[in-house]
């Protein structure tokens, strides 16, 4: 593994080496040292560009040979032997390094605050996510982990990496034992934590600037832990606050406040709705009473209402379905279309059959509903649908003979 300078300069963006190995169709290339980390670890590989032509993967096989694949084949002109320049996609490096290093903090802190030890690790586009064996932290000891890494953050303490061979491993306390045997690589955050681990690193947790818990899951019986993790954490707080100060702006409140103004808020609403409804089936009561005046008891009728509000329009058709006799049509018409309601009370058979090949069908009407009411609306109604309608459920109404009492 000769030629790994990601390990030996992780910072580095910018890099020359001698090509060792061309592969035929000019798309795999192997470099005598390079700064491009393959994937493994949980870390993606580097991207970037070869002698400026696009790194599509980088892997490394059982040998330790590091192959980097190209998205289009190296220039006829390129030989083995050539040095080429490499270039890192560094906000790419720059990330994962940031939530890689990060999460070592975590799992220190982790195991020292809460004695929770790491389980798996998954680092998202959005977040970086640890699971713990543990089935419940409470929140006073996960407030304590944050400030924890927090505080590692801010004593800048150097990451050491070196090499041990796995027969030296009893003379180090590591914070999680490795199965590994031969030569292992440790990394040290100074005086905090050590593991075995293959990734690459920042080379000081100052370059994590912050660290903030965003989610706690419980999963499996085990605790999954969400958090945004450096420069994933500053741009997440500046979303949050953009969106705090638009709420704030909204409801005239300070941002503090936004909380409560928001309950309040929501509980005029529903009281104004409660209102709202009960007047609504005030008028309606009133409407129909006004309406049906001087149409004979129980008498088949119809209704044409002109741009009522619909929470009247849905009183109208509700009180008269509470009327066991009753046999009405309602109808709205608004912007939408025409909205409808039937209503055949409970002492006549429910004409299912007329009212679709009679009435709905031949309107283009959508909808239906459970006896005693059907609902529904004619979404493009012609100036006289209002008035067919009425005419023909009057027909299909009046045709209809009382059950027998019961
Ligand atoms: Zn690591």
């Amino acid at each position: 593994m000769n030629g790994a300078r990601y390990y030996t300069e992780p910072m580095t963006d910018t890099f020359a080496s001698p090509i060792t190995e061309i592969d035929e169709r000019r798309v795999t290339v192997v470099l005598s040292e390079t700064c491009f980390y393959p994937e493994g670890g949980g870390q993606p590989a580097d991207r970037g560009t070869l002698a400026g032509v696009s790194v599509t993967d980088v892997q490394k096989d059982d040998a330790g040979v590091i192959r980097h694949t190209l998205s289009h084949p190296l220039a006829e002109t390129v030989s083995v032997g050539d040095r080429v320049s490499g270039v890192i996609d560094w906000p790419h490096r720059w990330d994962y390094m940031q939530q890689h290093t990060g999460q070592h903090v975590l799992s220190g802190a982790l195991m020292a605050e809460a004695d929770a030890a790491t389980v798996s690790v998954h680092q998202g586009e959005e977040l970086t996510t640890i699971e713990v064996d543990r089935e419940e932290i409470s929140p006073d000891r996960l407030s304590a982990v944050e400030r924890r890494a927090n505080e590692i953050i801010r004593d800048d303490r150097a990451l050491r990496t070196f090499w041990v061979d796995s027969s030296e491993l009893e003379g180090y306390r590591l914070r999680r034992p490795t199965s590994r045997t031969g030569r292992i690589r440790l990394v040290e955050i100074e005086e905090f934590d050590l593991v075995a681990c293959g990734g690459v690193h920042l080379p000081r947790t100052g370059m994590l600037n912050l660290i903030h818990l965003v989610a706690v899951e419980r999963i499996r019986g085990r605790l999954r832990l969400a958090f945004k993790i450096g420069d994933r954490a500053l741009e997440d707080y500046a979303a949050k606050d953009e969106a705090l100060q638009r709420a704030a702006f909204q409801v005239s409140a300070q941002p503090a406040d936004v909380p409560d103004r928001l309950a309040a808020l929501i509980s005029e609403v529903q009281e104004a709705g409660r209102a709202h409804r009960h007047m609504a089936a005030r008028i309606a009561e009133l409407e129909l009473e006004r309406r049906l005046d001087g149409t004979p008891a129980h008498a088949a009728a119809g209704i044409v209402l002109e741009g009522e509000d619909q929470e009247v329009f849905s009183a109208i058709v509700e009180h008269a379905s509470e009327e066991p006799e009753r046999r009405l049509c309602v109808l709205n018409r608004t912007d939408s279309g025409l909205h409808w309601g039937i209503v055949i009370g409970a002492a006549y058979p429910f004409p299912q059959q007329e009212l679709r090949d009679g009435i709905l069908g031949p309107l283009g009407a959508k909808g239906g509903g459970k006896p005693p009411v059907w609902r529904g609306i004619i979404k493009d109604p012609d100036d006289d649908s209002a008035d067919r309608f009425r005419d023909a459920f009057i027909r299909v109404a009046d045709a209809l003979h009382s059950r027998p009492p019961r």
